[in-house]
């Protein structure tokens, strides 16, 4: 392994950088109704700002970055991010994590930009229920960014459900489908308890339930950061993943760490607190100090959380990404 490794041996390879704290929806399990007060403009991470810690980062040995959220379609010059980003030597996987609503209109520019791989939320296949769970959008929308992201050659393109109880736990089989003849990659992740929006369903359940339509048989060969453990049903050309942060944490594999839109660096997702990287760049912080700032952060990083005994935190997933 090269590059960095935290207190528990765990190499760090792997940046998330929330590139807004805004969003076109408002999905019941992320937002309230009223959205998120609003950081002023110059609150956020300019390009430039983001790009110095993408290069201290490179340094250190990370070489995959994710661009997320909010939704990062809505920051404005997102493809010229991509761009910067994926011209940086070191960089050797660059995606996107989105709610899809806008891809059409972006999914081919950011493919010439470099982007490579795409993941887009979808909780439902239904017209009225995707507009109760994300309170604003429009179905149609969504599958119309997940065809554009096919066709401008993302691959793969990995569909992000997060199975809720009695919400949408009725659909489980129909996404399970869109994995065989369609060939959609189909990822479930574990709610996070991080508001009251619904109970979660393990991932054992899910997978118990898939099984009626086949046995699942482990898949290795998907490009990914290692939360996902992968499977495919009999014949199918795409694959089933399971996410479970909450039933099998994978902090023993915990490879990344989290840039928020405002510049905070958190070493987990359930970290209470981020290292403050804007106010350092913004006094003329050289890539050495970002280099010092960046190992802290990693040394920093807990050795898991503990969301099965009862952790509860005020993480904001669109401010910290997801
Ligand atoms: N707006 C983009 C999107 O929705 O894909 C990117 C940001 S969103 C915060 C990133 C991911 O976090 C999405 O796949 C979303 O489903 C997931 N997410 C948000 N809140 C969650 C929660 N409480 N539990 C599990 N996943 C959650
Ligand atoms: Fe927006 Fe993504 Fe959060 Fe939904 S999950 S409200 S799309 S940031």
């Amino acid at each position: 392994m090269t590059g960095i490794c935290d207190s528990f041996q765990r190499g760090i390879s792997y940046l998330r950088i929330s590139v807004t704290d805004r969003c076109n929806l408002r999905c019941i399990y992320c937002m309230p109704p009223e959205g998120v007060e609003q950081v002023p403009h110059g609150e956020i991470l300019s390009f430039e700002e983001i790009m110095l810690v993408v290069r201290s980062a490179v340094k250190l040995g990370i070489s995959k970055i994710r661009v997320t959220g909010g939704e990062p379609l809505v920051r404005s010059g997102i493809v010229e991010l991509v761009r910067m980003i994926s011209s940086v030597d070191g960089v050797k996987d660059i995606s996107m994590t989105t709610n899809g609503v806008l891809l059409e209109k972006y999914a081919r520019e950011l493919v010439s930009a470099g982007l490579q791989r795409i993941n887009i939320s979808l909780d439902t296949l239904k017209f009225d229920r995707f507009s109760q769970i994300t309170r604003t959008g429009t179905l149609a929308d969504t599958l119309k960014g997940l065809q554009a992201a096919r066709d401008a050659g993302l691959n793969p393109v990995k569909i992000n459900v997060v199975p809720m109880q009695g919400i949408n736990d009725d659909e489980i089989l129909d996404f399970a489908r869109m994995t065989l003849e369609a060939g959609w990659h189909v990822r479930f992740i574990e709610l996070m308890p991080l508001n009251r929006a619904a109970e979660f369903i393990p991932s054992s359940v899910l997978r118990q339930r898939i099984e009626t339509l086949g046995p699942l048989q482990p898949f290795y060969g998907i490009a990914g950061n290692g939360a996902a453990k992968y499977f495919r049903l009999p014949g199918a050309a795409g694959t089933i993943g399971f996410i479970s942060p909450v039933s099998a944490p994978f902090c023993d594999e915990c490879n990344r760490l989290r840039l928020s839109a405002t510049g905070l660096l958190f070493p987990c997702l359930f970290s209470e607190t981020g290292f403050d990287l804007k106010a350092p760049i913004r006094a003329g912080a050289d890539a050495e100090a970002l280099k010092r700032l960046l190992t802290a952060a990693i040394a920093a990083k807990p050795e898991k959380h503990h969301l099965a005994e009862g952790q509860r935190i005020d993480t904001k997933m669109s401010s910290i990404g997801g």
